[in-house]
């Protein structure tokens, strides 16, 4: 690639150096010819006028003197009277030549001023210099052949062209080292843009100065700009298949959690109607295990009517102001019965006397419920269970401590996903539906709350979740998307 730009710029600088070779040449050679031939005719002119001293009476002719001064000057000599006819000729019998009235040289010479002109020999084939000035009654002419000019030219020529073409090597040498560094920055350029188009778009070009720097900016910023663009695709489409995914497992986990027990019901059902109806031994029981079954069901429906509420915004949450002292203890009072079959001891903490936050008193009850519910199934009989509250900047802190069975580190991040348990037989034994903590992240969210755990395995667990207060306490604050509807 570097190669053949390279090779295409150094073609153009060559054939441009030719061509104004080329034109230094012919300029030169009709220079030196008409330099030469100036030269000739000035010479002509002085050995004509010093011939016109020889002869100042043409009618008074000396033919032999004639051819001897034509020797002398080295060139032929006519004498012509004004009429045209020649009166004598170093080199021709006079008398027998043409009448020489319309010869061009001529024509200036009988007018009284020097005239030239350059004419080639039909019988040698060579050409001829005519040099004509005035005498009284005619003209004197003197001829040399030209045959030296071509070499003279063609010597001045050579001597031109040598030393041009010497002076145009440094140029090619500069011309082929800028060609060198116009090929690689092309070459460069264009391995560029053949990488984005294949879709790599975190390649660089080096940003000089000049005109590639520009260019190599315009095509850096180019291939950020899709960069980025690319980017954002692949976020936004991985965000479409986590959702996707997350859409597909919550189906097949609802599908399973409503299968076991509508078997279990079908199961039982078909055994009663089988015979077992009369079963005294047996009937009650296997009606115990339907209800309980049913139970669930409805737990299960409830849960995931809750959840579907909240997540497409249906739920319907009036803000305002609620005491969390009373709150804790209303959550406390409303669980106390299913604590007491365990004898487990509730207890507000002290903390939250006079404290307001900003939320849905349902919502927060419900919140609570859940937690609370967790921290009596999964604390074992004759244990601990402490709610409170404490300022958090601006928003309150609420938890929900328990000194029961506590999570393993490795379930803590994946807890709060719908159906998830860390041990599930434990859970459905419990009546819990998988979706408790589900629903009370999407109403923590609903506030523009967060929530958080600790745990230690037998020590026990707390929940964290805040509420808004102060600042964070208007209805633009509360989370939008859940106040929009
Ligand atoms: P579930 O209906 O199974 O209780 P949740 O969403 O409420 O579902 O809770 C998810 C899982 O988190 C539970 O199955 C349980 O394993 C664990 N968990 C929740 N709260 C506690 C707690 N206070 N102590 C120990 N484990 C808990």
């Amino acid at each position: 690639m570097t190669g053949r730009i390279f090779l295409k710029l150094i073609l153009c600088v060559f054939c441009l150096l030719l061509m104004a070779l080329v034109t230094v040449d012919l300029s030169a050679a009709k220079v030196a010819r008409d330099a030469y031939i100036r030269n000739l005719v000035r010479q002509g002119t002085e050995k004509a006028r010093m011939l016109a001293l020889a002869f100042p009476d043409l009618e008074k002719l000396d033919a032999a003197r004639v051819r001897e001064m034509a020797q002398a000057a080295g060139g032929r000599i006519t004498l012509v009277r004004t009429d045209g006819k020649v009166l004598a000729d170093s080199e021709a019998n006079a008398a027998g030549m043409e009448n020489h009235r319309t010869r061009p040289e001529l024509i200036p010479a009988f007018g009284g001023g020097v005239g030239w002109s350059i004419r080639r020999s039909v019988t040698i084939g060579i050409d001829f210099l005519y040099v004509a000035v005035p005498v009284a009654g005619g003209a004197i002419r003197i001829a040399a052949p030209l045959a030296e000019i071509n070499g003279q030219v063609a010597r001045i020529r050579r001597q031109i062209l040598g030393s041009t073409a010497l002076a145009f090597l440094p140029a090619i040498a500069i011309a082929a080292l800028l060609a060198r560094w116009m090929s690689h920055r092309f070459a460069a350029t264009m391995a560029h843009a053949t990488e984005l188009a294949h879709g790599n778009f975190r390649t660089r070009l080096p940003e000089t100065g000049g005109e590639f720097g520009q260019l190599a900016r315009t095509l850096n910023e180019t291939s950020g700009n899709l960069q980025q663009i690319v980017e954002q695709l692949e976020r936004e489409h991985a965000e479409i298949e986590k959702v996707e995914r997350i859409r597909k497992d919550f189906v097949i986990n609802v599908s399973h959690e409503l299968r076991t027990p509508l078997a279990s019901i079908q199961g039982y059902t078909e055994t009663l109607m089988d015979g077992a109806l009369d079963d005294p031994a047996h009937n009650m029981r296997f009606l115990g295990i339907i209800r309980h079954n049913a139970e669930r069901l409805a737990r299960l429906t409830e849960d995931l009517l809750t959840l579907s509420r909240i997540e497409q915004r249906r739920q319907k949450f009036e803000f305002g102001w609620v005491r969390l002292d009373a709150l804790l203890r209303d959550a406390i009072d409303s669980m106390r019965p299913m604590a007491e079959k365990k004898r487990i001891h509730l207890a507000v903490e002290p903390g939250a006397e006079g404290c307001e936050a900003f939320c849905d008193s349902e919502a927060a009850l419900q919140i609570l419920s859940n937690l609370l519910d967790n921290a009596i199934k999964y604390t074992p009989d004759g244990g601990m269970i402490a709610v409170g509250a404490r300022p958090a900047g601006d928003f309150f802190e609420l938890f929900v401590r328990d000194n029961g069975m506590g999570i393993p580190e490795e379930d803590l991040p994946r807890l709060f996903e719908r159906f998830y348990r860390v041990d599930k037989a434990r859970s459905r034994e419990l009546g819990g539906t998988g979706l408790g903590l589900a629903i009370v992240k999407h109403l923590v969210a609903a506030h523009n709350g967060s929530m958080r755990v600790e745990s230690r395995v037998n020590q026990g667990t707390t929940f964290f979740f805040t509420l808004p207060a102060g600042e964070a306490a208007s209805e633009q604050r509360v989370n939008p998307e859940f106040t929009a509807t």
